[in-house]
């Protein structure tokens, strides 16, 4: 039997440290968002079975392996999520969001895919999922764009992530290219690894996104789907392309970039990056303008896509600069030289909160001498130490030490307010 003291393999704990870098990034994400007017959803984590089995494709990973189902006590079918988009548009459908006051969406939770875990890889990991819906035209593929690649530059990740897009076009393209891709496939399957040669018959788009070195080679001779497009596709695929142009979003079209869900259609695109070995997409997305129909509601164009907040935190961890903003901190500690001073140390301590809201406040409860305190200052990062023993009691005072410049001060309890907006503001 497993040791009940493990968690369940590809899940995470995820500890202080490692919170303090998400908390980071989540404001800046939820800044860069308010600034684009996105209004935040959230929906079960829960859904039913066949809400994902209609839409994400039969013969895709996520379905064929991935889910996590089980039956309920009413012997109902359901599924932790393994995505957002899906429960999302069901949201929408449900409650009637009104496509144009409502239409821009944001959500972050945990999803849930029975994968081989790994770095960068785990069975229940988090996205931040953003949803646009009602809009057809390629400006707002363009807005999603420069949202994340404005959040990489506050991230200082501009130069870490790079960004493919493709056009995988419409139901009727992918039909006759798929045609000509399998008539090319069959004619190498010898040279196809075990995967590859079953997708020829269940999901021959998928061998594009192979990982395989030697069968990368071999598809650059396959057909491309662009040469497919209709002119419809056409026509957006190249407007974005020239928006993209001219507000200098930098990209790749990578003609074989496909996604691992069957409800894309036109523009697919990711953000990649060289610096997480083989888990190198952070973020995916693409126009999806048939789902909404699918799931039972009325046409609706939507574009969207899916941030992978661990991989975006590793990829912190490993290159931005940013890291030590996010690192641990206290403005102020308090300490007492008398157990019967904890009161009056207290009371200050929550006046100070209620006049500086945003400043980080301790107090220490052990009583000990004030270089073991101010060791113990110093190691948990803080600015001002306040400390009170009997002396400054009755006097009305505070000794406050100034940890970043090692300036000490004995200041009244009437100026503190004062000194400390001196200090901080
Ligand atoms: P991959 O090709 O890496 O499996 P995907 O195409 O399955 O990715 P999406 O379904 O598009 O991924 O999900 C969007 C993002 O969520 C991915 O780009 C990635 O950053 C993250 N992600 C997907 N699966 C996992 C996972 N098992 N563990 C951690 N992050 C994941
Ligand atoms: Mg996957």
């Amino acid at each position: 039997m497993k040791s009940i003291k493990q968690s369940i393999r590809g899940c995470s704990d995820y500890l202080p440290e490692y919170m303090r870098i998400w908390r980071f990034l989540e404001t800046k994400i939820i800044n860069v968002l308010n600034s684009y007017c996105y209004n935040e959803i959230q929906f079960p984590i829960i859904e039913n079975t066949e809400l994902f089995q209609r839409t994400i494709g039969v013969s895709t990973d996520i379905l064929l392996k991935e889910m996590y189902s089980f039956k309920d006590k009413k012997n109902n079918s359901i599924t932790l999520r393994p995505e957002g988009t899906i429960g999302c548009v069901r949201t929408i459908i449900e409650n009637k969001l009104n496509s144009i006051t409502e239409n821009r969406l944001w959500y972050v939770g945990p999803m849930f895919r029975y994968e081989r875990p790994q770095k960068g890889r785990y069975r229940q990991f988090n996205q931040l999922g953003i949803e646009v819906f009602g809009i057809s035209e390629p400006e707002i593929e363009l807005e999603l764009l420069m949202i994340f690649s404005r959040l990489l530059h506050d991230l200082k990740l501009s130069n870490s992530v790079y960004l493919e897009i493709n056009s995988i076009g419409s139901k009727r393209a992918r039909r006759l290219y798929i045609k000509d891709l399998v008539i090319f496939l069959k004619k190498y399957e010898k040279k196809l690894d075990i995967d590859s040669k079953k997708r020829i018959y269940t999901n021959p788009l998928r061998i594009l996104d192979t990982k395989n070195k030697a069968i990368q080679s071999l598809l650059k001779e396959a057909p491309v789907i662009l040469d497919y497009l209709d002119e419809k596709s056409k026509f957006h695929f190249e407007k974005l392309c020239l928006l993209m142009n001219k507000v200098n979003v930098k990209y790749k079209i990578n003609t074989r970039l496909v996604r691992g869900l069957d409800y894309y259609n036109d523009t697919v695109f990711e953000w990649k990056t060289n610096s997480l070995g083989s888990q190198n997409t952070v973020c995916g997305g693409g126009r999806y303008d048939t789902l909404f129909q699918q799931i039972g509601g009325k046409s609706t164009s939507a574009v969207g896509c899916a941030v992978g907040i661990e991989r975006l935190i590793l990829l912190i961890r490993k290159e931005s600069m940013i890291l030590k903003e996010a690192a641990s901190f206290i403005d102020i500690y308090l300490f007492f030289l008398k157990k019967e001073i904890y009161f009056i140390v207290l009371k200050l301590a929550e006046n100070i909160r209620t006049v500086f809201p945003t400043l980080k406040i301790k107090i220490d409860f052990l009583v000990s001498n004030i270089s073991n305190k101010l060791r113990k200052a110093n190691r948990c990062n803080t600015t001002v130490a306040l400390i009170l023993g009997e002396k400054e009691v009755l006097t009305k005072t505070v000794l406050v030490k100034n940890l970043k410049n090692n300036m000490q001060m004995i200041v009244s309890k009437k100026e503190l307010i004062k000194y400390l907006k001196k200090i901080f503001f």
